[in-house]
């Protein structure tokens, strides 16, 4: 049989902060109505929290999740010791708050992401569904150069091998089982909507559009974004080495050809001396040094993979 979701669930928001003080009292005022509304419609329990996670500002952003905090207690915070980046920290509010509650949702602060769009990830939630994505509809806030280059990641994480979910980031509910099966990834390059679909289980997905930011400007200039995209490639795939081995074996077999072509091409008397030796040499040579860093790599990507300790396996259920 199912196990069964708690009919009332104890949910978390879990929200990364970083220089966010503009956005921050907005985003509470509305998080509050929001939760105020769903424990009255009992969607979920009045344990329910908002936890903001200050990932090291450098405004008065942690002095504004105190005085929410006094306030009132549906807010809590957590100070990280420095700036560690998004996943990071959204990664230490899931773990830290894991063991408290049945779900959690976890969304930047800005808002940008419709919030009510918690109430279908709850109602997905409640028809057993452990993970709940939650997708732009559209992506007309976006500017066109972000909205090609979105793209053509999602293709490219696409071709080398790596499951993302399309228009998704990290507007997402998982329960409380889920997030017990992620804390298995100990690794520290990061890549959170990678690692979520990897975790299988039952998922549901949610559409909203998506908002322009209100307060503040972006903490994701095009400098992060890049580091950001490239540590998603390379945390999950070892695909770029496998490219060079190609590559080898390909110059390679190319030089074999071109040893044939050159000696033609000697014979006939159309070279000046001492090319043909060049000439093949080059290709040879050329060729076997990619295969050889290739194979080299080959292995270093067996080790790198070996060194995140990740689970083999996830159980979903046990009969007994
Ligand atoms: N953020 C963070 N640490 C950082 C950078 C960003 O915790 O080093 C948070 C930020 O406060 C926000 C979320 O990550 O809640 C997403 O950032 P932002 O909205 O600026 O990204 P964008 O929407 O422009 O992609
Ligand atoms: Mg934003």
């Amino acid at each position: 049989m199912e196990v069964k979701h708690p009919e009332i669930p104890i949910l978390y928001f879990v929200i990364p902060c970083y220089n966010e003080q503009e956005a921050l009292p907005v985003t509470a005022q509305k998080l509050r109505s929001k939760m105020q509304n769903l424990i009255a419609n009992h969607q979920i329990s009045e344990n329910s929290h908002v936890v903001f996670i200050n990932d090291g500002s450098k405004d008065k952003t942690w002095n504004q999740i105190e005085l929410l905090h006094e306030e009132n207690r549906l807010f809590r915070g957590i100070k990280l010791s420095r700036n560690y980046g998004h996943q990071n920290a959204l990664l230490a509010g899931l773990m830290t708050v894991q063991q408290e509650c049945d779900v959690v949702i976890s969304m930047d602060a800005d808002l940008q992401d419709d919030i009510h769009a918690v109430d279908a990830m709850l109602e997905k939630y409640q028809q057993g569904c452990e993970i709940v994505y939650g997708i732009r509809s559209d992506r007309e806030t976006d500017t066109a150069f972000k909205r090609i280059t979105a793209q053509s990641y999602y293709k490219l994480m696409n071709a080398i091998g790596v499951e993302l979910v399309y228009n998704h980031a990290d507007y997402r509910l998982m329960s409380q089982r889920v997030l017990q099966e992620l804390s298995g990834y100990e690794e520290v390059n990061l890549f959170l909507r990678g690692l979520v679909p990897m975790l299988g289980f039952q998922t549901g997905k949610v559409y909203y559009s998506r908002a322009s930011r209100l307060q503040g400007e972006s903490k994701y200039p095009l400098k992060k974004m890049l580091h950001f995209a490239f540590e998603g490639i390379t945390s999950l795939s070892v695909k770029p080495i496998r490219m060079i081995t190609s590559l080898g074996i390909a110059i390679f077999l190319i030089s074999l050809f071109m040893l044939v072509y050159i000696l033609v091409r000697h014979f006939q008397g159309y070279t000046v001396t001492g090319w043909t030796f060049l000439a093949v040499s080059v290709w040879g040579i050329g060729g076997l040094q990619l295969l050889g860093i290739g194979i080299v790599g080959e292995y270093i990507g067996k080790i790198y993979l070996e060194t995140k300790h990740r689970p083999r396996y996830h159980l979903e259920l046990y009969l007994k």
